[in-house]
């Protein structure tokens, strides 16, 4: 590995992962001259969730001219809500045309970093080793599979494989599928693979609301006019933020918002409208409100899961045989392929990378109980260590994109800090952060999520792990760090 330190009194980053994140931050950071970085990458490949889900339906359901970074607008995106190969094939674009894949260390894991003498240090899979004052994680929310706890899983003769990690080698077309799960990568797939396999089989452990969202494509015309005026398309983009964020963002952290009622109606009337045999239609109806778990949007599902080769599942999973599933009243569902649309580990952020803050402690001791991070970017006593789209931030639903580009600039303005000589380590304070946990906690109470059902935005006391203040809240504490919260030294 080449010499990292540079000559200048100028700080080098290393920066965790060449996803959305990972590559936003190469970008900014070349931007403002700070060309002393590498991104570590542990795959072959860069774009993040985008790389490793490929399965097929794949969509983004944010709307396309929003999920893109405010610098790099696109206006060639396919459809209003882009495929998730374009999604990847973008992330490829920018990194090329912003001259920052040459940052990137390919096929490098980093599975330790400690903070010592005042700088950060690494180690990865291979040996390598490198330092330097800043470490960003741009690991991602959605990236640890989680896998079903089910009996006899291993024991299954066909294919088996999670959503994430999509074995395209396995044919589909004419064969017995079975999904398990029903959250928003569920329902792309089964949406995808009626009209082409042999038999679908949907595992449902508990049903979902579904909002009707048409997914019209652009026409050409209209690129054409994106592409000749820019300003237009930065406007439509503003215009497209701020509708998201008052019919949506803004909506689910009110639990009697308005517009959340107004979704619910648009929920319900869609299964009312969409679904004819009264049998399936109870099967399918939800017994929470429209958004306390993930709101899925769908053009299709309600139209695939009533197709003749389609089959809704509700009896309880009993276990797995080699064979096919066996659900509770003894039918064995026999399958070639079985597709585990059962979500992720969203508490693990950059672990299992072994991260050692100052004075020896842990991270994994720091979060014993539950992961969580000063507006969701900076953890006590992990001094330089700054995460995008870490615990307790917007996800779910905001562009992922439109919080890292925010949570990048204040990043940047902690690292002014240390450029200008004020300090050289910054990190939240104890008090910081433990005020903002109880704020956040009290604020959750108001959110649709805390309004009974399960998800992944709950953590194990069942308290929304997610940001839940407006939109508008965010911006403005992105806006400027408020130094009385950290810890200068
Ligand atoms: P998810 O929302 O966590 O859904 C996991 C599903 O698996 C749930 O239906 C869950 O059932 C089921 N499940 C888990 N363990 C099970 C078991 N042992 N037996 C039976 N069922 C089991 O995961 P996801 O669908 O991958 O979505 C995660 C998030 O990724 C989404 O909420 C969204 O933020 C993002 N995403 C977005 C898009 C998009 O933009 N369109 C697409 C895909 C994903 P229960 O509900 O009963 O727990």
């Amino acid at each position: 590995m080449a010499e990292r330190r540079s000559a200048r009194r100028e700080p080098r980053f290393l920066i965790i992962g060449a996803g959305m994140a990972g590559i936003l931050s190469a970008v900014k950071l070349a931007e403002a001259g700070l060309t002393d970085f590498t991104v570590y990458e542990k795959a072959d490949r860069l774009g993040g969730t985008w790389r490793e889900n490929t399965y097929p339906g794949i969509s983004c359901d944010v709307p396309s001219h929003l999920y893109c970074y405010s610098f790099a607008p696109e206006p060639n995106w396919s459809h209003h809500f882009s495929p998730g190969a374009e999604i990847q094939a973008y992330f490829e674009n920018v990194a090329h045309s912003h001259d920052v894949e040459k940052f990137i260390e390919y096929g490098q894991e980093i599975t330790r970093c400690w903070f010592e003498d005042g700088r950060w240090h690494l180690e990865t899979a291979n040996g390598e080793t490198d330092e330097g004052d800043f470490l960003i994680a741009a690991t991602g929310v959605l990236h640890h599979p989680a896998y079903p706890d089910i009996e006899g899983l291993d024991s299954f003769e066909g294919s088996c494989f999670h959503s994430a990690r999509w074995d395209h080698d396995v044919p589909l077309a004419g064969r017995r599928i079975g999904v398990i799960g029903t959250g928003s990568t569920a329902i792309q797939v089964v949406s995808a693979l009626v009209p082409t396999v042999g038999k679908l089989t949907l595992f449902q452990r508990t049903p979902q609301w579904i909002m009707p969202q048409e997914n019209a494509a652009y026409t050409e015309e209209e690129k054409e006019y994106f592409r000749a005026e820019p300003e237009v398309l930065a406007a439509m983009r503003d215009e497209i933020s701020t509708l998201f964020a008052d019919t949506f963002s803004n909506a689910v952290i009110d639990a009697d918002s308005p517009q959340l009622k107004m979704i619910e109606v648009v929920c319900r009337e869609n299964l009312e409208n969409s679904v004819h045999d009264s049998e399936l239609r109870e099967k399918l109806r939800p017994n929470y409100r429209a958004a306390c778990k993930r709101l899925i949007m769908s053009e299709d599902f309600y139209a695939a899961i009533q197709k003749p080769n389609a089959e809704l599942v509700t009896e309880p999973i009993e276990r797995i045989e080699p064979k096919g599933v066996r659900t509770a009243d003894g039918r064995l569902h026999e399958l070639d392929v079985l597709a585990l649309a059962t979500g992720f580990k969203v508490d693990r952020f950059m672990r299992p990378i072994k991260i050692i803050g100052r004075g020896g402690v842990a991270l994994d001791d720091a979060w014993a109980e539950r992961p969580t991070a000063y507006l969701a970017i900076s953890v006590p006593e992990f001094p330089n260590l700054f995460m995008l789209n870490g615990p307790n931030g917007p996800v779910g639903n905001f562009s992922l994109i439109e919080v890292a580009e925010l949570q990048f600039a204040y990043i940047m303005q902690l690292v002014e800090l240390f450029r200008s000589g004020r300090a050289r380590e910054v990190s939240a304070s104890r008090a910081a952060t433990q005020k903002f946990d109880e704020d956040r906690v009290e604020a959750a109470k108001n959110t649709i999520w805390q309004t009974g059902c399960s998800s992944w935005y709950l953590d194990d006391r069942g308290v929304p792990a997610a940001w839940p203040w407006t939109f508008a809240r965010f911006r403005d504490e992105m806006n400027e760090p408020r130094l009385d919260d950290f810890e200068l030294v």
